[in-house]
């Protein structure tokens, strides 16, 4: 009997299976998919990242002049940039599978359904038992009521990957981070874009300066923005969709667009998996689990994008499993912090932030201080071309505890690494205030922030 049966092989998955077998349980991955590495690899963080990597070469090329470099004829090869993009994805995906040799993971084929006490009964394999079984089938996009996916005009995160040419037009319905990073991605290959959301603010999830920033850089890049809007009909015409919405002003407008992204959230995949034979009852079909992600049936984990109140995100998933695992091999591990997740967007200014926003803080109760320092006074920016943005930090106001950070600007999704690092280390405002930053780098905007928390910004 195997130790641990893990169904589902993305970054939630592959990661513990690979954890799992490196604490010496004998470990099985059942994936339904063909390769490897499920929607974050296949159609989700590394192809859109890829294809938004592209986007900010031919930005910078086109707007190379202003560095002293001519170009002449530069031009788009669409073919060339999906199949660097899909090479990306078939070389990781690669690489999960030598992982799952070189740790021994045996890896099988089907669709996987639970029948109850350990045993797992897969489509065109049969029952398998395990003492384990963790899963991780995360989720899809979610349509709008009575919409369906016409891979023409009516696109998913799927469907907008593989477009044969970059369309004229594009509506976006969602301002979250899919909406608003391949708003980016297609703006920057040349597509009106449009962003539909029916909140008052983009990236509703974000601190409300970092929304009104990307609001300002949006606008100044062309992309139109309608927040507080509500879509009331879809229509196929030959030449694309037809949208009626409601203005915040409660206005009927419409818009005509070649095609149409829908990126209104996603539902886990729960469906079919069985849990009607065991003790788990979800919750409008996510999983509730206890905090070493155990779900109510015994020997059943669950992690990723299926788990009830989780923040859906690669980087979650990979860490549940980890936290799993390790209650599983009985080795000690503390729970998932949910207050030190960094949030990565890669819309163009790229957003990174952990922790609490400023509104968040102030309803916890807290007395604050907020400390902000903008990359215009960054020599690192300036250097770049890139001085839009700002970073953010909010702070206990007696002992200096770093309660959130959140940037908005050039790498800030790399530059969230210290603010989490630091949080997880519990360093106060002080702490980073007298670690030293190298010159010129932007992570010394960084230091600034908290330097300005403490009211001694030196460059602001
Ligand atoms: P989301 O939940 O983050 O955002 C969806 C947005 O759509 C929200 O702002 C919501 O208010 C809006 N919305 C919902 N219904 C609407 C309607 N009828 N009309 C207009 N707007 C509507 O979902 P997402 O952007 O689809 O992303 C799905 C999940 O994947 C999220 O959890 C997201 O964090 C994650 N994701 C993360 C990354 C990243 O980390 N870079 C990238 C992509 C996706």
């Amino acid at each position: 009997m195997r130790d641990l049966l893990i169904i589902g092989s993305g970054p939630g998955g592959y990661v513990a299976a690979v954890r799992a077998a490196q604490f010496g349980l004998q470990t099985a991955v059942v994936e339904k998919a063909a390769k490897l590495g499920g929607a974050c690899l296949h159609v989700g963080c590394i192809p859109t990242k890829a294809l938004l990597h592209t986007a900010e070469i031919y930005g910078q090329i086109l707007h190379a002049a202003d560095h002293g470099v001519s170009c002449d004829n530069v031009r788009l090869d669409w073919g060339r940039v999906q199949a660097r993009k899909d090479r990306i994805v078939a070389k990781h995906a690669k690489g999960i599978e030598y992982l799952f040799q070189k740790h021994k993971v045996e890896r099988i084929g089907g669709h996987a359904r639970l029948k109850g006490g350990g045993r797992v009964e897969v489509d065109g394999v049969g029952e398998i038992e395990a003492r384990n079984i963790l899963l991780a089938t995360g989720s899809e996009a979610r349509l709008l009521p009575g919409l369906a996916i016409d891979p023409e005009r009516i696109l998913t995160n799927v469907e907008i990957l593989g477009l044969p040419a970059v369309p004229k037009s594009l509506a976006i319905i969602g301002a979250g981070a899919v909406g608003v990073e391949f708003a980016s991605i297609y703006r920057a290959f040349g597509s009106e874009v449009t962003i539909l959301e029916m909140l008052p603010r983009l990236v509703p999830l974000e601190d409300e300066e970092i929304s009104a920033e990307l609001a300002r850089a949006f606008q100044k890049e062309g992309i139109a923005v309608h927040t507080g809007a509500r879509v009331e009909g879809i229509e196929k015409r030959p030449d694309g969709v037809a949208l009626s919405f409601r203005d915040a002003a409660g206005a009927a407008q419409s818009l005509h667009a070649e095609k149409v992204l829908v990126a209104v959230g996603r539902r886990p995949n729960t469906e079919d998996l069985g849990l009607e034979k065991t003790a788990i009852r979800t919750d409008r079909g996510w999983i509730p689990v206890d905090q070493w992600m155990a779900t109510a049936e015994p020997g059943v984990f669950a992690i990723g994008d299926i788990v009830a109140g989780s923040p859906q995100l690669a980087h979650v998933a990979s860490m549940q499993g980890l936290v799993a695992v390790a209650r599983i091999a009985g080795r000690a591990v503390q729970p998932v912090n949910y207050r030190r997740i960094p949030a990565c967007t890669y819309c163009e200014p790229q957003i990174g932030s952990v922790g609490l926003t400023e509104a968040q803080a102030r309803t916890h109760g807290y007395a604050i201080k907020v400390g902000k320092f903008g990359f215009a006074a960054s020599g690192k920016a300036s250097i770049l071309g890139s001085n839009r943005g700002f970073v953010k930090v909010v702070a206990e106001e007696k002992y200096g505890e770093i309660l959130g950070v959140h940037l908005i600007g050039p790498s800030a999704t790399e530059l969230v690494a210290e603010a989490v690092t630091a949080m997880e280390a519990e360093a106060t405002i002080e702490t980073m205030m007298y670690t030293i930053h190298a010159h010129p780098t932007l992570a010394e905007a960084m230091q600034e922030a908290f330097n300005a928390a403490a009211g001694l910004a030196i460059h602001a």
